[in-house]
């Protein structure tokens, strides 16, 4: 729409749009409302909207994600959490345990995540593990551990909904709901998380294309959910010294294609704890958003990836180190 375009003039065309079957996402900018329309592009491209002076130009973005993509909107998506910020300009850390296991593990680790100037603090209290033999999380009395750490700190947490029933339970306790990677293409949670009045942190499946990566986006935008943060977590390669491969070229990539803020977390892309400081300055270099890391107060009894956890110490080395290379990039 034109700058100065009425909201009368917005709503004109959205029951047009309608009248036709097509749906209408409106964007509003701080200088233009962009209105993005889903429908059948024949009758959908035969109306005559250049006709109605309020409107500026038509667009018909070809991708097969549209409300993800920068033809939709030019503007980074900026996502407020609490105090923290991820995609505003400055670069967000996560930091905190793979899981949560205890509140004495969780409350030091938060502590020192607070401490040392993390955003947010992550734990999982519902974990995807390979073998059913393994440690599964705490469940609920995990996210009352979580929120008690949030309420000593006031670092809003992040942490996994493994299944679309537990969406209600995990809402209740958490800031941010991260979908795994191996729920990138459970359809139909992410349908649900749409519906949701919570950002949403999505992690690339090991094996999805960044097209696929997107469009699992779009499942979350499409119902009206547009606060999605995607995350790089190293994909599956031939490459068996590390657990997965980062795919940092994904960071610049996707920051062109989407206006959604991208973080890393190099913790599960290289399962290696000395390799995560170096990553966090690549993603760092290469554009993202944040990163997020596991960190264990004792990680050799960790739980759960106690191998690519880095201590409370070596988090605050790093941290130390990612400040003067932000300084040096002119990054927050
Ligand atoms: C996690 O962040 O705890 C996790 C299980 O990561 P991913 O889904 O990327 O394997
Ligand atoms: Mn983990």
């Amino acid at each position: 729409m034109r700058e100065g375009a009425t909201r009368k003039d917005i709503e004109e065309l959205v029951s047009l749009l309608h009248e036709v079957g097509a749906e209408a996402h409106v964007s509003r900018g701080e200088y233009r409302t962009v209105i993005g329309v889903i429908g059948d592009r024949e009758k959908v491209m035969q109306m005559p909207f250049e006709a109605y002076p309020a409107v500026e130009k038509v667009i018909p973005i070809m991708k097969p994600y549209k409300l993800v993509s920068r033809e939709f909107q030019d503007e980074p998506t900026a996502i407020p959490v609490g105090d923290a910020e991820i995609g505003g300009g400055g670069f967000t850390i996560i930091a905190g345990p793979c899981s949560v296991e205890n509140e004495a593990q969780v409350v030091e680790a938060a502590r020192a995540a607070k401490a040392a100037g993390a955003g947010l603090f992550r734990g999982g209290a519902f974990k995807p593990r390979t073998s059913p033999y393994s440690f599964q999380g705490l469940g609920e009395e995990g996210l009352e551990i979580l929120a008690r750490a949030r309420s000593e700190t006031g670092l809003p947490i992040v942490t996994e909904v493994l299944d679309v029933r537990d969406i209600e339970l995990v809402s209740r306790y958490a800031d941010v709901l991260q979908v795994g990677a191996r729920n990138m293409q459970n359809f139909l949670m992410l349908r649900e998380l749409g519906f949701q009045d919570k950002p949403i942190l999505l992690k690339r499946g090991m094996s999805a294309t960044i097209e696929e990566w997107l469009m699992a986006a779009e499942y979350i935008l499409k119902e009206g959910n547009n606060r999605v943060i995607l995350c790089e977590r190293g994909i599956r390669t031939f490459e068996t010294a590390t657990r997965n491969t980062l795919d940092i070229s994904a960071i610049p990539m996707v920051k062109g294609l989407s206006h959604l803020p991208v973080i890393v977390d190099p913790s599960h892309a290289t399962g290696v704890r000395e390799l995560v400081p170096p990553l966090c300055r690549a993603a760092l270099a290469a554009g993202a958003d944040g990163v997020m890391v596991e960190m264990h107060p004792h990680p050799r009894e960790a739980l759960c990836d106690g191998s690519q956890s880095l201590t409370i110490d070596d988090f605050r080395e790093m941290m130390v180190e990612l400040k003067k290379l932000a300084a040096f990039l002119g990054r927050r």
